[in-house]
């Protein structure tokens, strides 16, 4: 049996005739840019995540350099965040002009460690920008009191964490959340998309504008200039399709992670923790062993494809050789970086590969 890591093609068959549809309508109106499916789309998701405002932007992370500069970070300012997330979330600080300051993940959640975050903040310091990493809120009450106490935003980076919950409310969580919708995400669309979800309406507005070259209603007044970030109408058409299977598929993907979970337990793998206040969406379903990569070896000659998110800290990347870092800086992103294992995880994903996936790592380690 082959199992692959995602599978993109059994939640288009799936939904084919409805998305097909929802794209034929916006090639027969030809309103490709700005078109009424985006609005429609961005009423339905700020509804979805109970906020009051939700701007589509062109990608994740578009979205996440975007709300930077709504909130006036630029040079001269640091933002707080993990080197334990993908480069999008730090790319954006640098193309606002800002500095990039790492702190730490927490061992068990992989999150922000919140206790480290203090000793990270500076009279530059303008916000904290967590990651809910595979779909696990991060220590929000914790991350939004220290933000309380030193006159911090806070902007979430959910491009992982749909529908994510913590102590029963969606996220974002503070005021601002970030979303992706790359295909692979947990709401995906035929391309690159992404959004800001916001209850600030100053920040909605400025985000919108700066999508869309800081032009008013009027096509050719620019009081700024902005960018071409602009989410396609054919994204939003597909996604609008799509939002209103995602609890659904968030439920499945609950329930394989509840499957492995149980199927696992007697192995001695490190599961994923799930913290009493989180509801979690499970992008991605990560376990830990020492023996990693014979694990994933052994997964691979028996069809079944892993995933490691992510395999080199930011901190030790080419990109940021320039900043100084070292190996040592981070120890917790380290360690993660070296044991850390993503099962496939989707809602397709059929009862028997979830069970030849179970059965394989524990062959692996009978031996
Ligand atoms: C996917 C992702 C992004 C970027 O989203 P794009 O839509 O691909 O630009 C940002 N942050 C995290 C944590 C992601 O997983």
């Amino acid at each position: 049996m082959t199992v692959p890591f995602l599978d993109l093609k059994a939640q288009y068959d799936a939904i084919k005739p409805e998305v097909d549809r929802a794209m034929q309508s916006v090639l027969d109106q030809t309103d490709f840019i700005m078109g009424e499916d985006i609005y429609a789309f961005e009423t339905a998701f700020a509804a979805a995540c109970g906020r009051r405002h939700c701007v589509a932007t062109s990608s994740g992370t578009s979205a996440l350099e975007l709300v930077l500069r709504a909130h006036g970070i630029g040079p001269g300012d640091e933002v707080i965040t993990t080197p334990h997330t993908f480069i999008a979330t730090t790319e954006a600080i640098t193309a606002v002009g800002a500095t990039i300051r790492w702190v730490d993940i927490d061992p068990v959640t992989y999150t922000i460690n919140p206790l480290l975050v203090e000793a990270a903040i500076t009279s530059h310091t303008k916000a904290i920008l967590p990651v809910h990493l595979y779909g696990q809120p991060a220590g929000m009450d914790e991350l939004l009191s220290i933000a309380v106490r030193h006159g911090l935003h806070v902007i979430e980076d959910a491009a992982q964490a749909h529908l994510a919950e913590y102590h029963g409310k969606t996220v974002p969580i503070g005021g601002t959340a970030c979303f992706s919708f790359y295909p692979g995400k947990n709401l995906g669309a035929f391309g690159d998309a992404g959004c800001v979800v916001t209850d600030d309406a100053d920040v909605a507005d400025k985000v919108r504008r700066l999508t869309n070259h800081g032009r008013n209603q009027e096509k050719y007044e620019h009081p700024i200039e902005g960018f071409g970030h602009r989410m396609d109408t054919l994204q939003a058409a597909v996604l609008s399709t799509k939002l209103p299977h995602l609890a659904s598929w968030t439920a499945a993907r609950r329930q394989v992670a509840a499957r492995y979970n149980a199927g696992l337990a007697s192995t001695g793998l490190t599961l994923p923790a799930e913290p009493e206040a989180v509801k979690a969406v499970y992008h991605l379903y990560v376990i830990r062993t020492p023996n990693r990569d014979a694990l994933r070896a052994h997964l691979k000659s028996q069809g079944i494809a892993t995933g490691i998110h992510y395999p080199l800290p930011l901190h030790l990347q080419p990109a940021y050789a320039h900043l100084g870092f070292k190996r040592g800086d981070f120890p917790a992103t380290e360690a993660a970086a070296e044991s850390i294992l993503s099962l496939p995880v989707y809602p397709e994903l059929s009862a028997s590969s979830q069970d030849a996936v179970i059965e394989t790592i524990h062959a692996f380690f009978s031996h």
